[in-house]
């Protein structure tokens, strides 16, 4: 798919750790694929709470003289995409609020599928917001409730809202961490140096050293302490787990490890998976760089047709959907991906993706590998139909724009410009993954975390504002 989905936001904490401002900049650098509109880190140095973060990618927000004017050993960091909220510099987060149980900073990847009336409801009560997020409707919340501590007024805002989340909040006590009550987006908990830590995905913590130690379970909130002890404010429950089968299938980096299990092997096996349901009469295997490559490469292995470099990539122009709006994506997509005459010409191609959202690198795709002499296309795509939009954290909000709802397949064929067209089955996602607990709802419509019916139908219009 090279970039049609709005990806989720990337988000790292640590404690007790010298030079955490530094750590946390490695980390989001790692986490970049991430979300590349904004990034931010709020450190807690001699009590006070400190926070730098602006629009751009890490490299160019946290420049040395920007970091260091961070102190401290307990820091939380954020990269984000915006699910809600614009794209705006008082979007990026963390975000800092002052409470009455002290300062705080709060970072989140995800989405609240209540967080319009609760913000509603809030505004009712007095409360005036600074941004159009729902990580500052979290916020209030938290502020509103009457518990006596900050982690206990986390879990009273937790057990109020819904979706599907992972958070990280900063305050003079330590860390909190929690994820949402099916773990639909995932969190893992690391040590580096014997110290605590949390990031969205496992090569975070390897880019700054740290170890694996598990993935926080779904509903769990932990407490790292200063010291660097972790206490459960949240015991949490690992048999309800419905992570997101989209970080196995495009989001999560290919080196990352999901519940201990690498997502390279996951997309491996997707195309072993998709080449037994959907075999190609084809001379050679393309896969759509990057992403698709690991499910092309278990396609190829398992039909034997060779795996080859058709199709290569422009690393210097930034992600597709950077670009809003489908001229610019379109635009992007053409100057992103080309093609190598030499492979692909007389020959019949099998085009391996990952998914097939609004098919604007599909059409293209298939238009240069004919231009190039290619005798037959046949795309498969290493995911099932995605039919319905996303109300977890992933920007699909336009239902119209989802290709796959075209029910009539000589049209579909015509609009992605392919001679054939085959999907991997939702079976065979649970199959390849050798896991059933996923949430699958933009393929099959079922919600795990029951989506407002306002919300459904505000998803075929736009975003929140
Ligand atoms: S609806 Fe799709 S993209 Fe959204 S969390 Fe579920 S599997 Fe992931």
């Amino acid at each position: 798919m090279s970039g049609e989905l709005k990806e989720a936001c990337g988000v790292f904490g640590i404690v007790g750790t010298p030079g955490a401002p530094h750590l946390a900049a490695e980390a989001l650098f790692a986490l970049q694929h991430r979300g590349q509109e904004s990034a931010g880190i709020a450190a807690i140095s001699n009590g006070q709470l400190l926070l730098e973060k602006g629009m751009g990618l890490v490299h160019e927000v946290f420049t040395e003289e920007r970091l260091a004017r961070l102190q401290g050993e307990m820091v939380i960091g954020h990269v984000r995409y915006s699910t809600t909220g614009a794209s705006r510099p008082e979007n990026a987060q963390p975000l800092y609020f002052r409470a009455r149980l002290g300062p705080f900073a709060l970072a989140h990847n995800g989405n609240l599928v209540d967080a319009m009336q609760e913000r509603k409801a809030l505004e009712a009560q007095g409360a005036i917001f600074q941004t159009t997020t729902d990580t500052e409707v979290v916020a209030h919340v938290m502020a509103h409730s009457s518990a006596q501590t900050l982690p206990q007024s986390l879990l009273d805002a937790l057990g109020r809202l819904h979706g599907g989340y992972a958070i990280v909040v900063l305050f003079r006590g330590g860390v909190l961490g929690a994820r949402d009550p099916y773990g639909i987006r995932p969190l893992v908990l690391g040590r580096l140096r014997g110290k605590p830590c949390l990031a969205s995905e496992t090569c975070a913590l390897t880019a700054v050293g740290a170890v694996y130690e598990r993935d926080v379970r779904p509903g769990e909130i932990l407490w790292l302490t200063p010291q660097g002890d972790v206490m459960e404010i949240a015991a949490g429950d690992a048999k309800r787990e419905k992570l997101c089968a989209f970080e196995l299938i495009y989001f999560a980096r290919p080196d990352s490890q999901v519940r201990g299990e690498s997502i390279y092997g996951a997309r491996y096996r997707l195309g072993q998976q998709l080449a037994k349901e959907a075999p190609a009469a084809a001379d050679l295997v393309l896969g759509v760089p990057d992403s698709s490559l690991p499910a092309a490469e278990g396609y190829a292995a398992e039909l034997g047709i060779p795996q080859e470099l058709g199709l290569v990539k422009n690393r210097y122009v930034g992600r597709t959907f950077i670009r809003p709006g489908r001229d610019g994506r379109t635009a992007g997509v053409q100057r992103k991906l080309s093609v190598v005459p030499e492979v692909v010409r007389g020959r019949a191609v099998a085009l391996i993706d990952d998914s097939l959202v609004r098919g604007t690198t599909m059409r293209h795709l298939t238009q240069i590998l004919r231009e190039a002499g290619a005798t037959a296309v046949h795309v498969r795509i290493a995911s099932p139909r995605y039919l319905h939009p996303c109300h977890y954290g992933i920007d699909t909000s336009n239902r119209d724009e989802l290709i796959a709802n075209e029910s009539d397949p000589k049209i579909l064929l015509q609009r992605i410009g392919a001679d054939s067209l085959q999907f991997l089955s939702a079976e065979g996602v649970l199959r390849a993954t050798g896991h059933q607990d996923h949430c699958l709802a933009c393929f099959t419509g079922d919600y795990p975390v029951p989506v407002p019916l306002d919300l459904r139908k505000d998803s075929a219009e736009e975003e929140m504002e």
